[in-house]
């Protein structure tokens, strides 16, 4: 029954994926993203249902168009194949519950973003806006249902912070706490060595913050300075980029807070208790 409900969920992921794809197209060019339906770039046709079967449609036409023989970008089915996964490891992960609706949300909004800044150098407004409501909304159910992720309260109750409060309003200032402080850290190297980062970094790095809570979003943010500082000297060593070559930042945020926010609970919890 377990397994049966982690491959449908999964399944669900990679549909997910197909739609995560078409906001990566249509959202950079502030497109409908329900009109037209999906069709081919290169001859226009709509695409049959039989054809917009995530992550199988890809292989069964081996990445071309039945028609017209565009390629299809391998990024779609990298999507579908990707969203599929992460959602059955989540499904297993959390098993039904609050956490595995959060964090199946802020996986398919963290890949969008992850995807439209490796192709365009850009954070969306339009996206990244939005993004932040969902993690507003589902700070709000925490508190309204009393249900707190470790990973937010941990650290406070373990230093004997706050006992007039309870765990899930202990959550939602921590919460709130990480938002500003990853806001700051972005906002003063923003100021300090302006170029170094996109003005679309402030909005995603308060989105970190608000997921990883305090200390986490410490962790998150060191983190994604780690990722893009190794990554930058691979590509300069292996001569794939120079100095000057923009490296886009949203990725290694992307990544760092999804690991903190999935993980960051036990890695707490052993740092708090041993
Ligand atoms: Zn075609």
């Amino acid at each position: 029954m377990f397994t049966a409900f982690v491959i449908v969920y999964g399944l669900i992921g990679a549909a997910i994926g197909s739609f995560l794809n078409v906001v990566s197209d249509r959202a950079p060019r502030r497109a409908s993203l329900l009109r037209p339906r999906s069709h081919c770039p290169g001859c226009e046709r709509a695409l049959t249902p039989m054809e917009m079967v995530p992550v199988f449609s890809y292989l069964a036409l081996r990445g071309r168009c039945r028609t017209c023989g565009a390629a299809i970008p391998v990024r779609v089915f990298l999507v579908e194949l990707a969203a599929g996964a992460l959602f059955a490891g989540l499904a297993w992960y959390h098993g039904p519950s609050l956490e595995l609706l959060a964090d199946s949300l802020y996986t398919a909004s963290l890949l969008v973003i992850m995807v439209i800044d490796l192709e365009h150098q850009l954070i969306l407004n339009r996206v990244i806006y939005p993004v932040i409501g969902i993690a507003l909304l589902v700070a709000a159910l925490r508190v309204a249902l009393a249900m707190p992720r470790f990973l937010h309260y941990g650290y406070w109750i373990a230093a004997g912070w706050a006992p007039r409060l309870t765990l899930e309003q202990v959550g939602a200032l921590s919460q709130g706490i990480g938002a500003v402080l990853a806001l700051a850290i972005f906002a003063l190297i923003y100021l300090v060595a302006p170029g170094s980062m996109g003005a679309g970094d402030l909005p995603l790095a308060a989105l970190a913050g608000l997921l990883c809570g305090f200390p986490g979003t410490l962790a998150a943010v060191c983190g994604s300075f780690v990722l893009g500082g190794v990554t930058g000297a691979i590509l300069l060593i292996s001569r794939r980029a120079s100095r000057k070559t923009a490296l886009p930042f949203a990725p290694f945020i992307v990544l760092a807070t999804w690991v903190v926010n999935l993980w960051g609970d036990g890695w707490l919890l052993r740092y708090l208790f041993g």
